[in-house]
């Protein structure tokens, strides 16, 4: 399982697929990729091999966009399937997240959220953070940042995840917890990844995650890590 992500000045697709194959030795059953052109996400995901992913995509979608998301899932809860791929989007269809690892009461959350009117697709924990997430923004009246940490701080799990939000095209925001998570550094753009593999030929400048680590990766701003449970996060 692997996840991989791209923001900056380049056409994020080849940068993602390029990444995902590095990461194949991580094993997976199902890939997927969403890319966003400030304006559209456009997603992607098949059960498989990272070649099938590409062949899909390439023949379905536009391939357009700086920013993007890509991952190889290696199913815990939910079949292995084309749905249950990553990534996955909120119900309001603006959030859009990748993520290795597991949310251990993701049922608990679930039913909370069914409660207040959400609906899923998939079978996946991953699909219950992501709304969870959505929720915790609309009703905190939070950045994606702030949300995510809020989010993750009632999550019992492991995690790397990688999440993006249609109104903030130039930000994606990471967080690590027991999954491994790596930030490249460029010049003006950013790699996200499992390891480095997926970005060393684009640059040597890595920033690992600790465990309990988030960042909001951004455009023309530095990175800048802060701890999950440190509550004065603004
Ligand atoms: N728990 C998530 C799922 O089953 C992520 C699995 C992974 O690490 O790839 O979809």
């Amino acid at each position: 399982c692997g996840i991989v992500g791209y923001i900056g000045h380049r056409d994020a697709y080849p940068v993602i697929i390029k990444g995902l194959q590095r990461l194949e030795y991580r094993g997976y059953d199902s890939a997927g990729i969403a890319l966003f052109d400030g304006e559209q996400i456009n997603l992607s995901k098949t059960k498989g091999k990272v070649d099938d992913l590409k062949a899909r995509s390439e023949k379905e979608i536009s391939l357009a966009g700086h920013l993007g998301i890509g991952h190889t899932r290696w199913a815990t809860h939910g079949v292995p399937n084309d749905c249950n791929a990553h990534p996955h989007t909120s119900n309001s269809g603006n959030l859009v997240i990748i993520h290795n690892g597991i949310i251990e009461n993701y049922e608990a959350i679930k039913k909370e959220l069914v409660k207040r009117g959400y609906s899923f697709e998939s079978d996946t924990d991953t699909e219950v953070l992501v709304n969870l997430i959505e929720e915790v923004k609309s009703k905190e009246n939070v950045k994606l940042g702030k949300a995510v940490q809020i989010a993750l701080n009632q999550v019992v799990g492991a995690y790397a995840i990688a999440v993006f939000d249609r109104s903030k095209p130039d930000e994606i925001v990471v967080a690590k917890l027991g999954s491994p998570l790596a930030i490249g550094v460029g010049d003006d753009e950013f790699f996200i990844a499992s390891d480095a593999s997926p970005f060393i030929e684009y640059t040597n400048n890595a920033v690992y995650l600790e465990d309990e680590e988030m960042a909001v990766v951004r455009l023309g701003k530095e990175i800048k890590l802060r701890k999950i449970k440190d509550d004065s996060i603004a």
